[in-house]
């Protein structure tokens, strides 16, 4: 038997009034979905445990059957793994971000969280040209993707609490800014930086007009300490996404990270490419984990539009070739349709619903149930409820 989660990353959405009250995910075409739900177990799901911070980490943990409550200690070490960074068990990561922050009648405003995006050949430039400033015994920078770089502190568990930069767009920084016993000496790495990226630019004439004068330490947290996936489920398997953090969850729980050219994280991304690795990957393996992370980007965009071609190319781009794949190369798997939480357009970021899941079995009617498309309505009307999410995919081996 062959297991494969497909995990539409954000897919979950609310009623909109310009969809008439419905979903994204009601209102696209998605012929295959809608298939093989009709002889699917369905159910509803929560990947964020209470007190939590929804969003993709947590959800991706939890997706993969690692109990947040138990396992997760921040986004940063997760991508710092994804990055080949080795960590200490003593080691505190921060996400580094380059970003740009504005000043008005000596008052400095959080502007951009991106450094506009930066280009990463652009980044790597100027965090090598900070390494000469903040690398020391005690601290170490890593370039990383764009403007997302990790700064590492050594062999200590500083004090400190700290605040996304995506959280506090056009506020002032003023209170915003890290706190805790030891929020000195990050603030400290932040003073010092900016200088440092002023000096960097009278240097460097053409990075003049980026949208970058600082860098902003977040998302701290101790390298992060899984079970492999196979002493968990007694199955090997494989990841395959677009983004850094999925990738670096998938690196903690031994499973095989397989790198698909032209793996975007967006609706430009090389569907046939993931979806032909997926199948090749389970020739080997047992297990499958495929992310797609385009109806999360587009939830973020807040773009309806986007978001329901997004849902539908999952469905004609992914799910069609895949179960096709999956048909022609094994007489037996198991398929779990499922996202780690909802992105409504609404709010432009995660939110706390429970999400739908589906489980299909070629051949086999897991369940009776009246449900004619795969929406939000079966969270509303399925009796079938798992709370903690890291169960779910016990359901899928064990079934
Ligand atoms: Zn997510």
């Amino acid at each position: 038997m062959k297991f494969i989660i497909l995990q539409a990353d954000g897919m979950p959405d609310r009623p909109l009034k310009e969809l008439d009250n419905k979903t994204p995910l009601e209102v696209a075409n998605t012929p295959t979905l809608d298939k093989i739900l009709q002889t699917s177990e369905v159910g509803s799901v929560n990947h964020i445990p209470k007190g939590f911070k929804s969003g993709s980490d947590v959800g991706n943990l939890s997706v993969l059957g690692y109990d947040p409550r138990k396992y997760f200690t921040g986004r940063s070490p997760l991508e710092a793994e994804s990055m080949g960074i080795n960590l200490g068990d003593n080691d505190t990561t921060f996400r580094c971000n380059l970003v740009n922050i504005t000043n008005e009648q000596s008052n400095n405003f959080m502007e951009d969280y991106s450094a506009g995006h930066i280009a990463t050949s652009k980044a790597h430039k100027v965090i090598n040209f900070l390494k000469n400033f903040v690398d020391n015994k005690e601290y170490e920078l890593y370039p990383g993707v764009s403007y997302r770089h990790i700064l590492v502190c050594k062999n200590k568990t500083p004090k400190i609490k700290t605040t996304p930069p995506h959280d506090i767009l056009d506020k002032n920084i003023k209170e915003f800014l890290p706190t805790g016993d030891d929020s000195k000496d990050i603030i400290s790495i932040m003073n010092k930086v900016k200088v440092s990226i002023e000096n960097f630019k009278i240097q460097n004439p053409q990075f003049k007009t980026e949208k970058l004068s600082d860098i902003w330490l977040w998302g701290e947290g101790k390298k992060t300490i899984l079970p492999s996936f196979k002493e968990l489920t007694g199955y090997s398997g494989s990841v395959i996404s677009a983004v850094d953090l999925v990738k670096g969850i998938g690196k903690c729980a031994k499973l095989n990270v397989i790198d698909v050219p032209g793996a975007t994280g967006y609706l430009d991304t090389n569907y046939k490419g993931k979806v032909d690795a997926s199948v090749k990957s389970l020739l080997n393996n047992q297990f499958l984990m495929l992310h797609i992370e385009a109806p999360d980007e587009t939830g973020h965009e807040g773009d309806i539009k986007k978001k329901i071609k997004a849902i539908e190319d999952l469905d004609s781009k992914v799910l069609k070739p895949l179960i096709k794949g999956l048909d022609l190369n094994f007489s037996e798997y198991r398929l779990c349709i499922v996202s780690d939480h909802p992105t409504p357009i609404e709010l432009r970021t995660h939110s706390y619903e429970y999400v739908p899941y589906l489980i299909y079995q070629k051949g086999i009617n897991l369940q009776n149930h009246t449900f004619k498309s795969f929406s939000e309505k079966i969270v509303e009307n399925s009796n079938n409820v798992i709370h903690d999410g890291h169960d779910l995919i016990f359901s899928l081996i064990n079934n």
